[in-house]
């Protein structure tokens, strides 16, 4: 199992970074050690100062494909989930600044909490769903997959251009803005269309 993650597909958010919006999709992958199950606790890493949540919504690819075409790409994905994308943003600024590649910053282990998968037949539009995060009770996020710069068909399809997806692989699809710093003691709640899917404390 491998996850693929989008940067900067929320404008709004690209712009909060000072990123320029972006003309293909900025892909990055976490190891499958970085998956946190079932609202285990996350672990601060003592490595960085400065871990930022990203509340996203994920895929779970339903069947293995490589260049898939966007017309047949809403195919290989039945279930969404919400995830937060632990972001080393001490780490990832530093090596932003250099060229340097993300890793560090974006695949250590736990950086990747998945909630339970929903059917996305739930769903009576999947470019209408409203999703967020709390930080102890309070909302910091809010988005809506309306404003998605890329589709999720067209993540997959350009994904899969260069990387064949297997079944069970998870595609974190990109963050709204309003990501900030976590600190040990919060309490991370995740709602997709009202249902609270994330609960889980930093320690
Ligand atoms: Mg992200």
């Amino acid at each position: 199992m491998k996850i693929i993650a989008i940067g900067r597909n929320y404008a709004e958010h690209a712009k909060e970074l000072n990123n320029p919006v972006p003309t293909t999709p900025v892909i990055f992958m976490k190891p499958d050690t970085a998956l946190l199950k079932d609202n285990k606790p996350f672990y601060h890493p003592d490595f960085s100062q400065d871990v930022h949540y990203e509340i996203e919504l994920v895929l779970k690819i339903s069947k293995e494909g490589k260049h898939i075409s966007e017309k047949f790409a809403g195919n290989y994905f039945d279930e969404v989930a919400l995830g937060v994308d632990f972001t080393a943003r001490d780490i990832q600024s530093k090596h932003k600044e250099k060229g340097l590649p993300w890793e560090l910053a974006k695949a250590f282990d736990g950086s990747a909490p998945v909630s339970n998968f929903v059917p996305k037949a739930n769903f009576a539009d999947i470019y209408n769903i409203n999703f967020g995060l709390n930080i102890n009770g309070e909302t910091r996020q809010q988005g809506n997959t309306k404003d998605l710069l890329f589709s999720f068909e067209r993540i997959i399809a350009f994904v899969s251009q260069y990387i064949t997806l297997k079944k069970g692989d998870l595609i974190f699809t990109g963050t709204p803005e309003g990501v900030g710093k976590v600190a040990i003691g919060d309490r991370l709640e995740g709602f997709l269309e009202g249902e609270k899917l994330l609960d889980f404390y930093v320690k």
